[in-house]
């Protein structure tokens, strides 16, 4: 099944590394796998960029800035637009490779991975294009003139959970602001990048935009230690965040890093419990849970725990779990080996810190289950200090919690080192706001879970990173701002004269 879709999708074998607009092999020919998470079939063969390979990269980069930099912005606006609509008339392709790539549901990547990705195109071309450098009046007879300028070539590194959809919320800003990139994704779901490259190559001119492939220790890591890079951003995991803000501080360059998440969802008994427990599936089940806003710690007001409960556990057993390319599948496979044994074994260290599980906690392995990474949705009943609910998981598992009061809860919500998201499930307003407000999260949803609108900012705070993204904010991350003073004023400074 699958070689006979990868055949159709015209996949890998053509593709290299995407370098000043051509495609070229690895400079040592060497290539890595990749496979269906979902199949365990071989998808392709992709080229593992050497150092050499990114330094050809940042050099076309850096050729390609000093026009691209002056292009006018209504002209990359244009442009900006262009590449959307060719991600917009290849939805369907990109969405079945990214669902066969990563091994998620086809309607997920249909409804929300390619839509977001074009959308955020659109997004930028709009904004940059409404873009004014700002005319300060200063002291009289003075003014000053503020522009923002581009940084120069930024180093762009993503994981596998949203390979295209994360991508273009750092490719559309850092072109449109006037950047040219390296940009790199992760070595497991190289192919929607791949596919992108391609479908934008008559659009964009060579060099502006530039694709290495490999792992990350070692392409990655050749981009993090380039001379030539002016900014690095950077989705993935807190660890590997550390590496990434190592290496900015040691050019003093800036860096965007977008991290790990151990949201909390807090559900009041005064909630809509319809929508909660939408709202507490969508939380962690949305791509097997391996989505860094998810909110995996879920804390239940006790007025309502014992009869909320059972509710959820109802649900979570009633989850269609299938092959991603089937249109009635909600949950599929998770990304590897590793990350499913790493998942089971949070669930087993659940069981021996005293955690009860209340549904799901194993892998399948029947029938079309067989060869893929296939996991329960899980329910654990835990409490805050327990491993399970401090780090973050990154699968289809979820620790429930019991609380009295909201300032217990917002305590507890607290309580942890990452910052990205969360929810407050209530009808109180008042409340609604309060607990937004309190709750140390880069963004909090209220009666709703997991949406990324284009123009709303996302990024984190405490250890889930720094920079924001998907929003207007995310030009200021592109760009540093020159100041220029003008003296209209004929005599002498006063100041010195007198
Ligand atoms: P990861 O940190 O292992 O890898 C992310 C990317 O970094 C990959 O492309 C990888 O090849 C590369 N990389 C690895 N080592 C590197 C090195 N030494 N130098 C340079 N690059 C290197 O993360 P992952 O497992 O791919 O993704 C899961 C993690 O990503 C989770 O922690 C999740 O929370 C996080 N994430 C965060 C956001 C966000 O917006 N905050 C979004 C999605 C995922």
């Amino acid at each position: 099944m699958i070689a006979d879709v990868a055949n159709l999708m015209n996949l890998a074998p053509k593709y290299g590394l995407y370098i000043d607009g051509k495609w070229v092999p690895a400079s040592d020919g060497k290539t890595f796998t990749t496979y269906c998470p979902a199949t365990g079939e071989k998808l392709a063969e992709c080229a593992a960029a050497t150092k050499e390979d990114v330094d050809a990269a940042v050099k076309a980069a850096q050729k390609a800035f000093p026009a691209w930099a002056q292009t006018p912005v209504e002209e990359r606006a244009k442009i900006l637009n262009k590449i959307a609509d060719a991600i917009e008339a290849n939805a369907p392709r990109l969405a079945m490779i990214e669902a066969m790539d990563k091994g998620a549901p086809i309607r997920e990547t249909t409804f929300i991975d390619i839509p977001q990705a074009y959308g955020q195109f659109r997004h930028f071309a709009q904004l940059i294009a409404g873009e004014e450098d700002v005319l300060v009046t200063s002291v009289p007879g003075t003014y000053a003139l503020q522009i923002r300028e581009p940084l120069g070539v930024i180093g762009q590194i993503v994981p596998w959970n949203f390979s295209l959809m994360i991508g273009s919320w750092k490719i559309a800003p850092a072109l449109a602001a006037g950047n040219t990139i390296v940009f790199k994704p992760s070595s497991a779901t190289s192919l929607s990048t791949l596919i992108f490259a391609e479908i934008i190559a008559d659009i964009l001119p060579p060099g502006v935009f530039n694709v290495v492939t490999g792992s990350g220790s070692k392409t990655g890591q050749f981009i993090l230690d380039h001379p030539g890079i002016n900014k690095l951003s950077f989705t993935g995991s807190t660890e590997i965040g550390y590496t990434v803000a190592k290496a900015a501080a040691e050019k003093i360059i800036p860096a965007t890093l977008e991290l790990g998440g151990k949201s909390p969802g807090i559900y009041f008994d005064d909630c809509n419990r319809e929508k909660a427990l939408e709202g507490v599936q969508l939380g962690i089940l949305f791509n097997q849970g391996q989505v860094c806003a998810a909110c995996s710690r879920v804390f239940i007001q006790d007025t309502m725990y014992d009869e909320f409960v059972p509710q959820i556990v109802e649900k979570f057993k009633r989850i269609n779990m299938g092959l991603p390319w089937d249109m009635n599948t909600q949950m599929a496979s998770v990304i590897d080996e590793t990350q499913c044994n790493k998942i089971l074994g949070y669930i087993e260290g659940a069981k021996k810190e005293g955690a009860k599980i209340l549904c799901g906690g194993k892998r399948r392995m029947d029938g079309e289950f067989a060869k893929g990474f296939y996991i329960e949705p899980t329910i654990i009943e835990g409490t805050n200090d327990m491993t399970c609910a401090r780090e973050e998981i990154f699968g289809p598992v979820v620790v429930i919690m019991k609380f009295h009061t909201e300032e217990e809860v917002i305590a507890m919500a607290n309580d942890n080192e990452y910052g990205l998201c969360g929810g407050v499930w209530t009808q109180n307003i008042n409340r609604a706001l309060r607990v937004a407000k309190a709750v140390q999260s880069g963004r909090i949803w209220v009666n709703c879970s997991t949406s990324c609108a284009n123009g709303i900012a996302f990024g984190g705070y405490k250890k889930s990173g720094l920079g924001r993204e998907i929003s207007r904010s995310a030009l200021d991350y592109y760009t540093q701002v020159k100041a220029i003073e003008i003296s209209m004023y004929e005599g002498l400074t006063p100041f010195y004269t007198q």
